[in-house]
């Protein structure tokens, strides 16, 4: 990491499991699942409400924030949890009770680093309100800056109003996930870039995506291996050996967080732990 950055960041990379390999096994982050809506469509994505699927997407329950704050007063009286984050199950800032919530939890627990993970489709548009709300950390997910390359990974977006497909969407998705970076960046957020790697598709191009979101001012990357689902569940997962060359090329741009094992929109407790690491799911639902 580069020392200014390093430097920058350190307070908030020093207790986020997420951001700092060390801490993954140590602390704990809670997700909320507030955010049901998605103003894009990724081709591999597939959400769910349920209780098994350990991923992304997935999550047993929606929850009003105010049922959210109830919830993280209660896991925070448990364990150790240093990290409040909105990971949808769809995109947070598609949905206002993600703003609601976090001004909420701001209120009820100042302390707390609040995190998010966002498509970046409005990033620009609410960067500034992420810095008021006290936002601490952003994760972006940009799998291809190259219009001919996000063409086959994304099926449409919907933008102000507005459904739009093929080139004019991807240019519009990629253009709004690099100013994002840079003004969430520029407003005092921590961000990192995540990067699904999708064999055949992106993979010689993920270095690339490094190169420019260094340049706009993110501190790390995550490069995810593929889940084939959906529209992609013909498609390979990419092998140790194939995550494993791009991780490195990729670390020679911008630190690489690699001790991520991709988790739920519910989860909660310390993500590097199984014994403590747990999900909305596996407790009584009437609590809710
Ligand atoms: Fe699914 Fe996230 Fe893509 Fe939305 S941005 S379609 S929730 S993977
Ligand atoms: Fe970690 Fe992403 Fe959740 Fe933030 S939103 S706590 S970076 S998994
Ligand atoms: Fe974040 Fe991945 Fe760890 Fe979950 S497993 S807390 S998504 S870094």
């Amino acid at each position: 990491m580069n020392e200014h950055k390093g430097s920058r960041f350190a307070h908030i990379t020093r207790a986020h499991p997420c951001f700092n390999e060390k801490m993954h096994d140590k602390v704990g982050r809670a997700h909320v699942p507030v955010a049901p809506k998605c103003n894009i469509f990724c081709n591999f994505c597939t959400r769910d409400i349920n209780n098994e699927e350990d991923r992304p997407g997935v999550t047993s329950c929606i929850m009003k924030p105010d049922d959210a704050i109830t919830h993280i007063n209660d896991v925070t009286a448990d364990g150790p949890i240093s990290v409040v984050g909105v990971a949808g199950p769809g995109d947070s800032l598609a949905n206002e009770e993600t703003f609601e919530f976090f001004e909420k939890l701001a209120k009820e627990q100042p302390d707390l680093i609040k995190c998010m993970s966002t498509n970046g489709l409005l990033l620009p548009k609410y960067a500034d309100k992420l810095a008021e709300l006290g936002v601490n950390s952003v994760t972006v997910t940009i799998n291809a800056i190259d219009p001919a390359i996000a063409e086959n990974i994304y099926s449409f977006i919907k933008y102000e109003g507005k459904v739009y497909k093929g080139r004019e969407a991807v240019e519009i998705l990629i253009k709004n996930q690099l100013d994002g970076v840079e003004k969430a960046a520029d407003n005092g957020l921590v961000v990192k870039v995540n990067s699904v790697l999708i064999p055949g598709v992106n993979d010689k191009h993920i270095v690339e995506i490094a190169r420019e979101v260094e340049k706009r001012g993110a501190a790390m990357m995550n490069i995810l291996p593929l889940i084939p689902l959906g529209k992609m569940k013909d498609l390979e997962r990419p092998d140790c050996s194939m995550m494993e060359s791009i991780r490195e090329e990729v670390e020679e741009i911008i630190p690489v967080f690699r001790a991520c094992t991709q988790c739920r929109a519910d989860a909660y407790g310390i993500p590097g732990k199984k014994s403590e690491d747990h999900h909305l799911g596996m407790t009584p639902q009437s609590h809710y």
